[in-house]
C-alpha cells in the first residue's frame, strides 16, 4: 500500500465538478525517474500539494507515455495490475502497489468520446504503468479514485494527439481528471549525471517553446515537431505526446494552461507540469522552488 501523505497537505476540497458545475482541471506532469515515486523530493512534494488542492473527480483518465502501442485502446478492467515496467531500480519500487480501482463504465465512456477513433476496451493486458503510478501515488496517496489509462498511438503525429486531446473536453464537465504523463524533453542517452537539477541549452529552449505555444496558441503545439532541437529533446516523441492532449483540452476551452512545477534533470530531462482550469496554482506561489529555473530560459 503506497503510503498515505494526505497528512502533508490541506484537506482535499469536497465538491466534485459534478456538483459544482465547474469542469475538472487537467494535468501534464513531467514524471521523470520512476524513484520520484518513493523519494521525498521537490517534485514529489509539489505532486502531494496539487492533488490535496484538487476536488475529488468521479475518476482519473491517465495518458502515460510508457502505454505506447501502434493502436488506440483504453484499461477496462475493474483492478488493473501495478505494472512495474522498469529495470536496475532497489526493491522498495517494486514492491510499491497502487490498488486504484479501474472503471469499466469510464472506460466504455472514453471510448465513446473518441469516436470516430476506434477505441478497444482492455481488458487483461495493460494496467497501470510507472508513467501514471509514480504521481498518482503523490497526487491521490489513498488509491481511492477509480484511474484508466489511455494509450499513446505510436502512429500518430503531434497534432493528431493534440485532436485527440481537444475530443476528451467533454470528459471534463463529468467529473473526470485527466493526467496526461511524461516529459517535455526527454533524452535519456543524453543524460549528464553531474548536473542533478540542470537542463542543457537544448533543453531549455525546446522547453521554452513548449511553454510558449501552451500560454499563446495550445491547438498548435505540433509545431514543435519543426522545432530545430526537437531530434535532441525528443528523439522519440512517446514522452512528448502525452503534452498534446492537454494542449487539446486546453484548445477546446478556448483557455491556456499554467506552468505549476518546473526544472530539469540530469540536462536532458524537463520536469515541468502544467494545470489546465486550476483555480489556484499552489505550487507555483511567490517563493516555490518551482519558480527557480524559470529565469534561466
Ligand atoms: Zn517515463
Amino acid at each position: 500500500m503506497p503510503t498515505n501523505h494526505a497528512t502533508d497537505g490541506p484537506a482535499r476540497p469536497a465538491p466534485s465538478s459534478a456538483a459544482t458545475g465547474r469542469d475538472m482541471p487537467a494535468l501534464f506532469l513531467g514524471h521523470g525517474s520512476p524513484m520520484n515515486a518513493i523519494e521525498d523530493n521537490r517534485y514529489s512534494r509539489s505532486w502531494r500539494t496539487l492533488g490535496a488542492t484538487l476536488a475529488r473527480p468521479r475518476a482519473i483518465l491517465a495518458v502515460s507515455a510508457h502505454w505506447y502501442i501502434r493502436g488506440s485502446a483504453v484499461t477496462a478492467m475493474a483492478a488493473p495490475r501495478t505494472i512495474h515496467d522498469f529495470g536496475g531500480f532497489p526493491p522498495e519500487l517494486y514492491a510499491l502497489d497502487y490498488p486504484a480501482p479501474g472503471d469499466p463504465d469510464v472506460a466504455a465512456e472514453v471510448a465513446d468520446t473518441l469516436l470516430p477513433t476506434v477505441t478497444a476496451l482492455d481488458e487483461t493486458s495493460w494496467g497501470l504503468d510507472h508513467g501514471t503510478w509514480s504521481v498518482l501515488v503523490h497526487l491521490f496517496p489513498d488509491a481511492d479514485v477509480p484511474v484508466v489509462q489511455l494509450a499513446v498511438d505510436a502512429r500518430l503525429p503531434l497534432d493528431a494527439h493534440v485532436e485527440l486531446g481537444a475530443r476528451l473536453a467533454p470528459l471534463r464537465a463529468r467529473g473526470i481528471l485527466v493526467v496526461a504523463s511524461g516529459n517535455v524533453v526527454h533524452n535519456l542517452r543524453a543524460m549528464d549525471f553531474s548536473q542533478p537539477d540542470a537542463g542543457t541549452d537544448w533543453a531549455r529552449r525546446f522547453d521554452g517553446a513548449a511553454r510558449d505555444l501552451l500560454a499563446s496558441e495550445p491547438g498548435d503545439l505540433g509545431r514543435l515537431a519543426d522545432h530545430p532541437d526537437l531530434h535532441l529533446a525528443a528523439p522519440t516523441p512517446d514522452h512528448l505526446d502525452p503534452l498534446c492532449y492537454l494542449a487539446g483540452l486546453a484548445a477546446a476551452a478556448g483557455d491556456t494552461p499554467e506552468v505549476v512545477l518546473d526544472g530539469f534533470a540530469l540536462g536532458s530531462l524537463s520536469m515541468t507540469a502544467f494545470a489546465l482550469g486550476m483555480p489556484v496554482a499552489p505550487a507555483a506561489r511567490p517563493g516555490s522552488p518551482s519558480t527557480t529555473a524559470r529565469s534561466s530560459s
